[in-house]
């Protein structure tokens, strides 16, 4: 089955489900994306440590990647990146591109901020400059920007917030949908709706319902892993994901660790980007399909073995975890660039090995 979505050159193809979890692909102008996916974070117009031709190489092969509105607004700034062509031409990624609409980092990383019914004014956690983001600006910055795929401008409470302010901030982020919505956006890019309503389901669910009613190309469940425990982060993807509608892509918005993505695709996510391979890689934190290694550990001062044995990436074909634990304690700069191609390949392993299993095991849609 294959459905086009509201934006012209976009579609989402079906291909098998098993139970609530889906195998698919994302067409988009700038390419196809087999679903389940796992978007590196590109924060600052780069994923840190890692070239474009280094993302694109197999066995890594990243189709999409992430780029923060919040991050690139406020530095280089759009003086700089509109004269250069965009994101893609400034960055020299010719593949997709999703920008976050910028509202987690007001929330999360900014000095200050004050947040109203038009939007939200706030100081640079940088130089401590004061600026306002609203859904018209967000997606002035993204369009600017020219991801492939726009997020709209949302309120993201913290998970532990009490339940009034969890509701004003549903109210906000259907407004700002539908602002966003309305505003003009680049040629051929996209643009998701995003679910808030904390753990509370009939709160997420009557959110749903507000938010799938505005025909955007696709769905994200945003405010998760936002502070709540676990056991909520699943019983929310568990009872709202397989109800979001079933010809549009389902993106679960920073989230999460190996076990989370797996329970997320069990649930019918279909996209996921976290920090997390990328960050805990620099930390000395490397996944494999034994476990974590905490590569400071002693254990490993003479071990001539690769990371992950059944991993392909360069990293694991080459160097043993001695000299990547050297290379940790002495700070070197390849440090970080063996490791974090190490992990990103081990997430695109993981979730490419789980939608293997939903297209041998599922039903052929
Ligand atoms: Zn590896």
């Amino acid at each position: 089955m294959r459905w086009d979505l509201p934006t012209p050159g976009f579609s989402f193809e079906l291909l098998a489900a098993l139970g609530h979890a889906r195998a698919g692909i994302l067409h988009t102008p700038r390419g196809a994306i087999e679903t389940p996916v796992f978007m590196p974070v590109g924060t600052a117009g780069t994923v840190k440590a890692m070239t474009p031709d280094e993302l694109r190489a197999p066995p890594l092969d990243a189709k999409i990647i992430l780029g923060n509105t919040y991050h690139l607004y406020l530095r280089p700034g759009l003086d700089v990146i509109e004269p250069l062509g965009g994101l893609h031409e400034f960055a020299a990624w010719d593949r997709p591109i999703l920008t976050d609409s910028g509202g987690f980092q007001v929330f999360s990383l900014a000095a200050i901020n004050t947040v109203d019914d038009d939007g939200v004014t706030f100081r640079s956690h940088i130089d401590g400059s004061e600026h306002r983001l609203t859904p018209e600006v967000s997606m002035r910055i993204q369009s600017v920007l020219g991801s492939d795929i726009a997020m709209c401008f949302d309120e993201c409470p913290p998970g532990d917030a009490a339940p009034e302010v969890h509701e004003r901030a549903l109210a906000r982020t259907t407004a700002w949908a539908r602002r966003c919505r309305l505003a003009p956006r680049a040629n051929g890019q996209a643009l998701f709706g995003i679910v808030q309503g904390g753990t509370d389901t009939a709160r997420r669910l009557r959110h749903m319902g507000e938010i799938t009613a505005l025909d955007f190309d696709g769905h994200a469940l945003g405010g998760l892993a936002v502070g709540e425990n676990l056991a909520d982060t699943y019983r929310i993807l568990d009872e709202v994901t397989h109800q979001l509608p079933a010809e549009r892509p389902r993106y679960l918005m920073g989230v999460g660790t190996p076990a989370d993505l797996e329970h997320g695709i069990a649930a019918g996510i279909d996209m996921f980007d976290c920090v997390m391979p990328t960050r805990n890689a620099r930390n000395g934190y490397l996944f494999t399909s034994a476990g974590r290694v905490n590569i400071p550990n002693a254990q490993y001062k003479t071990d001539a073995a690769p990371i992950d044995a059944e991993c392909p990436c360069a990293t694991c074909r080459t160097h043993s975890r001695a000299y990547l634990r050297h290379l940790y304690l002495s700070r070197e700069i390849l440090y970080s660039r063996l490791a974090t191609l190490h992990n990103l390949t081990f997430y695109a392993r993981h979730v490419r090995a789980l939608r293997e299993r939903i297209l041998r095991d599922g039903q052929r849609a």
